[in-house]
């Protein structure tokens, strides 16, 4: 199969649909690769990179799409990409319909395969290729948390691990899911004093085990979280309820009895946010502060660390980019059902339940 990299052209998006190494194992298997010039340049790929792995280099995306029968990509076509595929080119990309009238308008409308990223399941129930942007969003909530702590970010002027004989900060993560174990463990690394709060005892039980009691679990509820934020140097908010809007678990009135220069980090934003006054933000201006507590609030956190997400990407997606590339789309949809799960729109039909019932398609 003839397999399409084109360059993101969203505004500040520098990943990249494959790396050379995700190249390399495409080829091996037989398969060509056609990647657009500079389409990795951005996280330090270069066409000679791609050229070694054994692809070949477009000058264009109207090439790209074009040529191949298989486009790989990482965020969702934008309208004018969505005009180049074609009726049975396969589309392998996130794609977030639900909230996308237009862009599920224009997939229709052009009959192509799109199969989402972020609804292929596995057999524990999970996202495996939605998990490793959580993954990143978690480690990096503490980096980005731990710059905002400083004093010339408005912070209080803590240093995470503390010193000998000066405590470690106490950061709390509301959800112990993939973003909040993720954020958990690092903020262990360096030693911070860290609490986890979920509403899923199973999921306590499980974290409990996992670190031998070096994190604190506590349960989700009004009276922990109200104790818990007023003496926490950083709270995570790392919350999710599938398919939809994250709960405010802290109020506005909450951040009066927190420390002034405390730290909130809404990993969750981008379903909204779980503090009551978080807004999104972005890399170019990523924290505000309201009543003296700063807020970090980047919906795309993977975004700023470009290279590693996109080698995380890669080694998440690659196995089913070359299901799809030895069987054909139709037969690696039947033979595994997760891959079928991510079929989202077919050959001018809405095939994913959730699309169709939020956007008024037939199912
Ligand atoms: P997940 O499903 O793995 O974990 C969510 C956890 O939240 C679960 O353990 C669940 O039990 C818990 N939870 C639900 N309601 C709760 C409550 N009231 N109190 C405490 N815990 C509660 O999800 P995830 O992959 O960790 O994602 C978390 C959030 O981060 C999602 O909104 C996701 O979209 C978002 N995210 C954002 C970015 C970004 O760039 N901002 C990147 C990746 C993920």
């Amino acid at each position: 199969m003839l397999i399409g990299v084109p360059k993101e052209i969203k505004v500040h998006e520098y990943r990249v649909g494959l790396t050379p190494s995700g190249v390399r194992e495409l080829v091996a298997a037989g398969h060509s690769v056609l990647v657009q010039s500079q389409a990795g340049l951005g996280v330090g790929f270069t066409d000679e990179h791609y050229l070694q792995a054994g692809a070949s280099i477009a000058a264009n995306a109207a090439e790209v799409f074009e040529r191949a029968q298989m486009i790989c990509k990482v965020k969702e076509p934008q309208p004018v990409e969505c005009r180049m595929l074609r009726p049975g080119q396969v589309l392998f990309t996130y794609l977030h319909l639900a909230p996308d009238p237009d862009q599920t308008r224009l997939l229709v409308d052009s009959g192509a395969i799109a199969i989402a990223y972020e609804t292929v399941t596995d057999d524990k129930g999970g996202l495996p290729l939605l998990a490793p942007m959580s993954e990143v969003a978690g480690r990096m909530a503490i980096q980005a948390g731990a710059h905002a702590l400083e004093k010339a970010q408005g912070g209080r002027g803590v240093l995470l691990g503390g010193v000998p004989g000066v405590a470690p900060a106490r950061v709390v993560v509301l959800g112990g899911g993939v973003v909040g174990l993720n954020a958990a463990r690092m903020a262990m690394g360096v030693g911070a004093d860290v609490t986890i709060l979920d509403k899923s005892l199973p999921r306590l039980k499980e974290i409990d085990m996992l670190f031998e009691g070096r994190i604190k679990t506590l349960m989700s509820n009004t009276a922990n979280i109200e104790e818990m934020v007023r003496d926490a140097d950083m709270v995570i908010g790392a919350v999710l309820i599938p398919g939809a809007a994250a709960p405010k678990l802290v109020t506005r009135k909450m951040l009066g009895r927190m420390k002034p220069g405390a730290v909130l980090v809404d990993v969750a934003i981008d379903q909204g946010g779980c503090f009551e006054t978080s807004r999104p933000t972005t890399h170019q201006e990523p924290t505000y502060v309201v009543d003296g507590i700063v807020h970090y609030c980047v919906a795309n956190m993977p975004g700023g660390v470009a290279r590693t997400s996109t080698m995380a990407l890669t080694n998440a997606t690659l196995p089913f980019a070359l299901e799809l590339a030895n069987k054909g789309w139709a037969r690696a949809l039947l033979e595994n059902p997760h891959l079928m799960n991510g079929l989202n729109v077919c050959a001018g039909k809405v095939t994913y339940a959730a699309v169709a019932s939020a956007l008024g398609y037939p199912y």
